[in-house]
């Protein structure tokens, strides 16, 4: 069956595997091996120019791999797919290829702290300037746009504030400019969101949360035209190295055949979470696209087609830092931990963690208060969720 035109669901269980031929299995094998054996044939095809189903070292290409991007870009609906180590390493792949000393970028603020230093401290020492916009409008984007602006970058839904990028605008000013656009889809995957729908050129992701979904690993992906994906392999990728294992290639493959069942599940857990939230008397506010309180609220409800509003939650605590702090210590469910998009449910204080470095007025700012605590909601049922919040807050 050609999956081009299959439905989400369908495209997550089958798209890019092969199987294996040799033995009829239905599942494909993984390859673990770190080189490829030479025939003469094979030399002689390869010296051609004849590469396609050719292997030669597990740093430029793997079969596991492969299938893996193959059925990423099937999700996406996108020309091609480049799996890479870890979401930073497809971030900064993703940027260098294209992006040289002497080059300016624009980024949305609010970004993930990790690429927040990635721009700020070694995109600084590179001589890659960085302007960073809090509130994205044509008229700032103008303002901010320079002769050697090579690149709009931002974030899908914002974190721990949940704001959704205007992505119609971000794409439309790029290419009315002739500068390259590129979004950071983990908060959504695209089970949610696709942002080539928008006209975003590139969609880079951090594979280590909703794509692979089960917390046992490390990656990231790249997506876009072939001919930018193809300039990240040959311009970067080998000479840096971040290649992914084919084991973590053979989990994510496995993860992505529930990505529909496991995102269904953990939104609707959110909207049951932040639904009871909202009546609690010990909560000052409740930040979930899927509330009718959320300034974005319509928005999300168009862009996400009906499919869930995420499963990322976030809300103030009265107390500031010591209510979030004992809140936190309380909870006996929700693991403390700085990750999400996995099936257990998580929690972390961004006022310490992700934006712990920030000073309290910045982070105020941004809309990140004292007592805001945020959850990566996960599969369990959602009363044992709130039931564990509820003991939390009595503590
Ligand atoms: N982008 C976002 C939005 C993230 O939340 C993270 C990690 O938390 C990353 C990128 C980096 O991904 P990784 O940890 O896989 O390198």
């Amino acid at each position: 069956m050609d999956h081009k035109n299959a439905q989400f669901a369908t495209k997550a269980v089958h798209a890019g595997q092969h199987g294996d031929p040799v033995t009829g299995a239905l599942l494909s094998p993984m390859f673990m091996t770190s080189t490829y054996v030479w025939t003469p044939e094979k030399m002689e095809r390869y010296q051609n120019g004849d590469k396609e189903g050719i292997f030669t070292y597990g740093r430029s290409r793997n079969p596991t791999q492969n299938e893996l991007q193959d059925k990423i870009a099937a999700l996406y609906d996108a020309p091609a797919c480049l799996v890479t180590a870890s979401g930073m390493a497809a971030i900064s792949l993703a940027i260098l290829s294209f992006v040289h000393p002497g080059d300016h970028i624009i980024s949305c603020k609010t970004i993930y702290g990790g690429t927040f230093g990635l721009f700020s401290k070694i995109f600084k020492e590179m001589k890659i300037e960085v302007t960073f916009l809090q509130n994205l409008s044509e008229e700032s984007l103008n303002k901010a746009l320079r002769p050697n602006t090579k690149l709009i970058y931002g974030e899908s839904m914002y974190n721990p504030t949940l704001e959704i990028a205007d992505l119609r605008l971000i794409a439309g000013w790029a290419k009315a400019k002739g500068i390259k656009s590129m979004i950071d889809n983990t908060f959504c995957s695209p089970y949610l969101l696709n942002p080539f729908d928008f006209g975003i050129d590139v969609v880079v992701e951090s594979d280590t949360k909703y794509i692979n979904g089960h917390g046992d690993l490390i990656a990231g992906s790249i997506c876009g035209p072939f001919a930018f994906v193809d300039n990240v392999r040959g311009s970067i990728y080998q000479e840096l190295g971040p290649v992914p294992s084919p084991f973590s290639c053979w989990l994510i493959l496995r993860g992505l055949k529930t990505l529909h069942l496991r995102m269904k599940a953990q939104c609707e857990n959110a909207m049951a979470v932040a639904q009871w939230l909202e009546g609690h008397s010990k909560i000052e506010k409740v930040i979930y696209p899927g509330l009718e309180s959320h300034p974005q609220h319509e928005l999300a409800t168009g862009i996400f087609g009906g499919r869930g509003y995420g499963a990322m939650v976030s809300f103030v605590v009265e107390g500031g830092l010591e209510g979030a702090q004992n809140l936190i210590n309380h909870l006996k469910l929700a693991k403390y931990a700085v990750s999400l998009g996995d099936l257990d449910t998580m929690v972390q204080q961004p006022a310490t963690q992700t934006h712990g470095k920030m000073s309290r007025e910045e982070r105020m700012s941004m809309g990140i208060d004292d007592g805001m605590v945020r959850l990566s909601i996960g599969a369990e049922d959602a009363r044992d969720i709130i039931a564990d919040l509820e003991q939390g807050l009595n503590a």
